[in-house]
């Protein structure tokens, strides 16, 4: 369990300075921007994807969310006109049909219909961009929670370079592939999202606990709750948290990295961004996994439910040499990278 991991491997740390805090900050604020992408824009959408009559595509995930590669695949969400719903739809032969269509265009390879997974897609590779893309049908909740994150990153600066900063840690260590039994690049935003309210002052509100008028509204979609605070120009006014937090982004990544590692308790707590008071594991009946994040709108979805003891502690190993690499400053740097910047 992550947890007993956590009691055997914790070493203390030296004291933080304020000089290695700064050098932090910047590790962090390069990373974020030599790699990430600041939005694609719906000029790159229509070059890589292709006309389909009774088709509306939309782009989600870290295309829109603020928290992308340049390198990041293309999440696309395809409905057909006058059908609201995937409802009557039959999505496998949907599919089927998407991808003979998309063999037929000329800068697209390796079309693959996985109409296996529990949303359908179609996989394809587009050979003029470099970018691998998937589409689904009606996935409807991910156009919302890719609202909602892209409204985190949109209230600090900070918020998108921690959830960059992270998911480059993911990738790097090797535990950010949820089709490899780890966890999705989602969910470690949603970690990043969850450490960020909880921090105090926190750095980001709970956005589905705020409204304005006398009754929280609930917007349902799938039969779930979608309904989130999203007038951002007025946060100031029904915040009252609004910049209190003033911390380095530096601070902030090995304050994380603490949190996850020493703070956190997994077994009795769920990584549930949508409200500010805790969730226990014991309430969501989610005491048998190792690890337990929801969804912010589908709350029967725990993000860690397919991981196994040996992943979740591949994991937890991760962010605990994490912990002990970003919390102490590094004394000898090899001698071919004189340049401290470089070698981060
Ligand atoms: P990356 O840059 O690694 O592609 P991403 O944010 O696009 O990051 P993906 O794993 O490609 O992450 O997922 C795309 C989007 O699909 C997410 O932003 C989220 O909206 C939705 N999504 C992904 N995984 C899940 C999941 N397990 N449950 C619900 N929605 C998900
Ligand atoms: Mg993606």
């Amino acid at each position: 369990c992550p947890e007993d991991f956590k009691r055997m491997e914790l070493e203390p740390l030296p004291l933080m300075t304020l000089d290695f805090l700064q050098i932090l900050s910047e590790v962090c604020e390069q990373c974020y921007l030599k790699g990430s992408l600041y939005e694609r824009n719906n000029k790159l959408f229509q070059k890589c994807v292709f006309f389909l009559t009774g088709a509306k595509l939309v782009l989600f995930g870290s295309s829109k969310n603020g928290f992308g590669f340049k390198q990041s695949d293309l999440d696309i969400c395809m409905t057909l006109e006058g059908q609201d719903t995937a409802e009557g739809l039959d999505s496998m032969a949907v599919i089927e049909s998407l991808a003979k269509a998309l063999r037929k265009h000329h800068s697209l390879r390796n079309i693959l219909p996985i109409t296996t997974a529990k949303v359908p897609i179609v996989k394809f590779y587009h050979t003029k961009t470099g970018l691998e893309g998937d589409i689904s049908l009606y996935n409807t909740l991910a156009l919302h929670n890719t609202q909602l994150l892209a409204s985190y990153a949109a209230i600090d600066a900070r918020v998108k370079i921690l959830c960059y900063v992270m998911k480059v840690f993911a990738k790097v260590c090797d535990i950010g592939d949820a089709s490899r039994g780890s966890l999705s690049s989602y969910a470690y935003t949603l970690m990043v999202l969850y450490f960020l309210q909880q921090r105090s002052p926190p750095v980001i509100p709970v956005l589905q606990e705020m409204y304005v008028g006398e009754k929280k509204p609930v917007v349902l979609v799938d039969g779930w709750d979608v309904h989130f605070f999203s007038d951002l120009k007025n946060l100031h006014k029904y915040w009252p948290g609004y910049k209190k937090n003033k911390e380095s982004v530096g601070q902030l990544w090995f304050g994380l990295l603490q949190f996850y590692t020493e703070t956190f308790d997994f077994k009795e707590t769920v990584v549930c961004i949508r409200r500010i008071e805790p969730l226990t594991t014991f309430k969501k009946q989610w005491t048998s996994k190792h690890l337990a994040i929801e969804d912010p709108f589908d709350l029967s979805h725990n993000l860690g439910a397919g991981l196994s003891r040996r992943m979740a502690s591949f994991i937890m190993k991760a962010f605990i040499n994490a912990r002990r690499v970003f919390g102490a400053p590094v004394r000898d740097f090899p001698p071919e990278y004189p340049n401290k910047m470089e070698y981060f």
